[in-house]
């Protein structure tokens, strides 16, 4: 029923293990990377291709203690046994533990011990199913001569299991991928000589039936858009065109904004009045939880007791500068795991652990895996044939548009030769917005676009072709604006990644918003993957945080999207001004969160 048992120290050596078959895979390698470096050890489960991992933490000698098992047939007993193995081995073990005496230790003599173990869970659990099975059953005597197959046994206890709670995003996404691939062939298999014959004429299943909203502009309405060869509207694209200068080139640039500011990368300067002020509003992580803190001075180690009155404030804390809860939850519960059993000698030892603790749980999550710089990857693209192809998703009105035009600005600043294709083919006014934006930015620049109606992902592709032939360098794709649920869009959003393969998918957010940040992301990451055939379907990645400037010290929807998608900011916006576009400062942020 087991497959392997380990138990290794945090810094990554193996003290003790004890295989029951050969692993495909590393189980244990995504237990560390997806679970303990992602602040996930409160979750009891992890579910990585065929196996499951439950694992149990022995803080006070940074020891972990893992069980791998068939994720469709859970042994009953695993937890019980996770926490018998980890007290014995802690017991028979704390004096070289303690001392760090890892290489001269032989940690061999364990594996009797679990023997032992493993035998009496085994027991037991067969014993407490027994039970469960006469207390079910209490009319029909029992047969004494009637051995009930161990089997048997087992597969209830399946039966019974809640259902397993699928924890990593990378799951979930290859169980849609792999339902979607399941319903695209069945669908195949049922398909009619007619219907198939209709699907090999074009794109679209059913001919003219075109993903657009239900106010969708009519023909002369699309006419009326053509504002390009109308004198008229002419003189209202010069007044359009005055407007934009005024708001994106000569309005001035929200200066000193230190929160994300890249070049306060290293300082330690005080934030500006504005977020210094709205900081008091917050409830302080350094006021109540740190005395609390201190008011467990002298204690040999913390226990959940101890710990979980100044977590819950804490988790307050959190969500008073707009973490979303769930996340919050999650991140205080590993907070929480990682301290209990931590020996604390002094006060001033308590706060300054708990304070790093957080910190270092923040500062984790938040720095990025891979490279933020844009400026790099499209040095590194040069003379591949190709333009570096950016695009940017996201629902209506948060800010995709103008942070293209802004990326725009800072690609043209660098000499990159730069097209937008206009895949916004939906809202009216959407073309005109980025044509403004285009004579805008001047120099250096251009527009493509095919008006409204038309199939973004045709659009894209014929942009992308022009972008090559005509020697730019980058492409920055706008995308209508869609809701996470509305199905038909989220579908052709696929098809434009899908079809075009940018080379990073950027996802618009905006900083004010909390838990709804977490369902879009979540929303828009299925349905790029349940609409993809390709076995490796794109996801987002990439976040553009837009609207820092509105929100005083709330920066917490920044580590509910990273934490929700594993996936960097790269920029942060913070104005309406080409200049107001930022890298994200990831020391400065947790500051601001830990304020
Ligand atoms: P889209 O529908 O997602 O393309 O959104 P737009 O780009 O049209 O932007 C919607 C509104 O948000 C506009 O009024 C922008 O000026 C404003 N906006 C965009 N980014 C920022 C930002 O970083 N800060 C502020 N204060 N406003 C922004």
């Amino acid at each position: 029923m087991i497959d392997e048992f380990i138990i290794f120290e945090r810094g990554g050596s193996v003290l003790w293990r004890r295989s029951f078959v050969v692993l495909r895979g590393d189980p244990i390698a995504t237990l560390i990377r997806d679970v303990l470096l992602e602040e996930r050890a409160s979750d009891t489960e992890l579910i990585t291709s065929s196996y499951g991992v439950r694992w149990a933490l022995a803080n006070e000698f940074h020891v972990v203690v893992a069980v791998v098992y068939q994720h469709l047939l859970p042994p009953a007993y695993a937890p019980d046994l996770l926490q018998l193995t980890r007290d014995a081995f802690v017991s028979q073990f704390a004096a070289p533990l303690a001392a760090g005496e890892l290489d001269e230790t032989d940690f061999s003599t364990f594996t009797t011990v679990f023997d032992g173990l493993l035998r009496d869970a085994e027991h037991l659990s067969l014993s407490r199913a027994h039970e469960a099975r006469n207390k079910r059953a209490p009319k029909s005597k029992p047969d004494p001569q009637t051995k009930v197959p161990e089997e048997e046994e087992e597969i209830k206890h399946v039966e019974t299991q809640p259902e397993i709670e699928i924890q990593s995003a990378e799951d979930v996404v290859k169980r849609n991928r792999e339902a979607f691939i399941r319903r695209r062939t069945a669908g195949a298999k049922k398909k009619t000589k007619s219907s198939a014959a209709q699907d090999s004429s074009g794109d679209h299943p059913k001919r003219g039936k075109v993903l657009r909203p239900p106010n969708k502009n009519t023909a002369d309405e699309m006419a009326g858009l053509d504002h390009s060869a109308n004198t008229a509207q002419g003189a209202g694209e010069d007044v359009s065109l005055a407007r934009f200068r005024q708001q994106f080139i000569e309005a001035a640039p929200n200066s000193n904004y230190d929160v994300i500011d890249a070049s306060s990368e290293d300082d330690d300067a005080e934030p500006n009045q504005g977020t210094q002020a709205a900081g008091k509003k917050s409830r302080t992580l350094d006021g109540s939880v740190f005395n609390f803190f201190r008011g467990l001075a002298g204690l040999r180690s913390l226990t959940r007791t101890d710990l979980d009155p100044a977590l819950a404030q804490f988790r307050e804390a959190l969500i008073s500068k707009n973490v979303a809860q769930d996340i919050a939850d999650r991140l205080i519960e590993s907070v929480g795991a990682s301290l209990e059993g931590k020996q604390m000698e002094t006060m001033t030892s308590v706060s300054t652990t708990v304070r790093s603790a957080l910190d270092e749980a923040l500062t984790r999550i938040l720095t990025p895996r891979q490279s933020t710089d844009i400026l790099a990857d499209i040095a590194a693209k040069k003379g591949s044939g190709r333009p570096y192809v950016i695009t940017y998703c996201g629902v209506n009105g948060v800010g995709k548009s103008t942070s293209l035009a802004k990326t725009c600005y800072y690609l043209l600043n660098h000499g990159h030769k730069v097209m937008i294709a206009a895949c916004d083919t939906f809202r009216a006014g959407a073309v005109e917005q980025l044509r403004t934006h285009v004579r805008c930015l001047g120099k250096g620049v251009e527009l493509f676009d095919r008006g409204y109606g038309k199939d973004a992902a045709a659009v894209a592709n014929d942009a992308i072709r022009k972008a090559k032939e005509l020697g730019y360098d980058v492409v920055l794709v706008d995308t209508a604006g869609r809701m996470q649920d509305n199905e038909p869009l989220m579908r052709a959003l696929a098809k434009l990644v899908e079809v075009n393969r940018p080379d990073r998918l950027f996802f618009v957010g905006e900083a004010l918003v909390g838990n709804d940040a977490v369902d879009q992301l979540k929303k828009f990451n299925a349905a790029l993957s349940d609409n993809q055939t390709s076995a490796r379907p794109r996801l987002i990645d990439g976040i553009v945080l837009t609207k820092f400037d509105t929100i005083d010290d709330k920066v917490g929807a920044a580590v509910s999207m990273v934490y929700t998608t594993g996936q960097p900011i790269v920029f942060v916006g913070v104005g309406q001004t080409y200049m107001d576009l930022r890298k994200m400062n990831t020391k400065a942020l947790v500051r601001a969160l830990l304020r």
